[in-house]
């Protein structure tokens, strides 16, 4: 399937269609798979012959997905994980041992600083953190023992982009991996791998699912990496993906393409909208030429994405009534739904960041962030306008 388009690869790859001749993928949910003998059973538990043995590392229907999104990604190899956070910890404790040390992003997700600063560090891996913009810090940063480098970009919620082709080269001076969680632009506005990361991570709840309807993650990378390591890992600790949340997913992968064009074609829109609102200070969103890092997003992605997050003149309260004025828009954290979601960072998707830290992350209380759904674009503006209207 190399030479597919990605929504070719989005719909037609990574599945067999078994003797049944389905047209739509079948799924398979089962926890074990039998065998025609003892013997084909020691074989397949020695690794002596290729296939299934029980659902918690290997189901058809996850594999399928697995697949899919390791095409699409450009990847050799992918593991799909029963949540992103389970792709971002059995990622770091496949390939990471104690007094290892990983250079992070300050501005990635709150959980992910949480998983570093309270889980992993118990371990003994230690993450310096560091401005996502600032190439000096990475390289500043960077000891004997660093292993990897993690990041998300654009990040969440200010949309600041970090630079792919730089970091990634100070990975390579340095014989560290690029980790690189491609949650906001999926493999359809962004491809990491083919710009020099060695991992890609995803949430698959978010975009890739598309409408809200499971939990669930990605690894992609190497086969060394990522079949082996991260495999093996999740075969041992078992944060496995479900045949039925790998159907959802693999399903929302048919229509990712068109969808993320229409979230972006939304997202810009607002965008503007939002810039010339009276009662705005400042708009955050990669596809608006006013970003400071406009041109680089252009290089490296090929659209801005689906969130936009942006601060009101005002304090918490002024924020919190723009979201409460609200009557279409879901008042929730989670992103990348056909859905416009609206919340605030500051008090739900942050709060579990240290408020010294969270400043500094520009996370202020005043900032709402919205992921821009799939209604009509007037229906979002005039649901905004509500509240935001009241504060001029
Ligand atoms: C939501 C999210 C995660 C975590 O994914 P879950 O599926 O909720 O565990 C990781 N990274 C980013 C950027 C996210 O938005």
């Amino acid at each position: 399937m190399n030479d597919f388009e990605i929504e070719t690869l989005a719909i037609r790859a990574g599945y067999d269609q078994t003797a049944e001749q389905e047209n739509s993928e079948a799924i398979f949910p089962t926890s074990s798979f039998r065998y025609h003998s003892a013997a084909q059973a020691a074989a397949r538990f020695s690794g002596e012959e290729k296939g299934n043995v029980y659902s918690r590392f290997t189901n058809p229907t996850v594999r399928a997905f697995e697949n899919r999104l390791a095409l699409m990604e450009g990847g050799e190899a992918c593991v799909g994980t029963a949540s992103g956070m389970a792709a971002i910890l059995s990622t770091f404790m496949a390939l990471c041992q104690s007094d290892d040390h990983v250079v992070c992003s300050q501005s990635v997700f709150g959980t992910t600083k949480v998983l570093f600063t309270k889980y992993l560090a118990k371990f003994g891996l230690q993450v310096t953190f560091v401005s996502q913009t600032d190439i000096g810090q990475w390289q500043d940063a960077v000891q004997p023992n660093t292993k990897a480098f993690f990041l998300e970009t654009p990040s969440n919620p200010l949309t600041e982009i970090a630079d792919l082709a730089a970091i990634s080269a100070l990975a390579k001076q340095h014989d560290c991996w690029l980790i690189v969680d491609n949650c906001f632009c999926t493999p359809v506005l962004q491809r990491p791998l083919e710009q020099g990361a060695d991992i890609v991570i995803h949430s698959a709840t978010k975009f890739l699912d598309g409408q809200g309807r499971g939990i669930g993650g990605a690894v992609v990378g190497s086969l060394e990496l990522v079949d082996e390591h991260v495999r093996g890992f999740m075969r041992t600790a078992g944060p496995s993906m479900s045949p039925f949340n790998a159907w959802i997913f693999l399903k929302g992968l048919e229509t990712l393409p068109v969808r993320m064009a229409a979230h972006c074609q939304n997202a810009l829109l607002l965008a503007q909208w939002l810039s010339e609102h009276p009662a705005v200070e400042q708009v955050y969103y990669p596809g608006l030429v006013t970003h400071p890092q406009y041109a680089l997003a252009c290089v490296q992605q090929s659209a801005g994405g689906g969130l936009v997050s942006f601060k009101i003149k005002g304090d918490r309260a002024a924020a919190w009534s723009v979201i409460d004025d609200t009557q279409m828009l879901s008042i929730t954290a989670n992103l990348g739904d056909v859905k416009t979601s609206i919340t605030h960072p500051a008090t739900t998707t942050h709060v579990r960041v240290e408020p010294e830290a969270r400043l500094k992350a520009g996370i202020t209380e005043n900032l709402v962030r919205v992921s821009v759904g799939l209604e009509a674009i007037e229906d979002i503006k005039k649901d905004l306008a509500r509240g935001l209207d009241k504060l001029i």
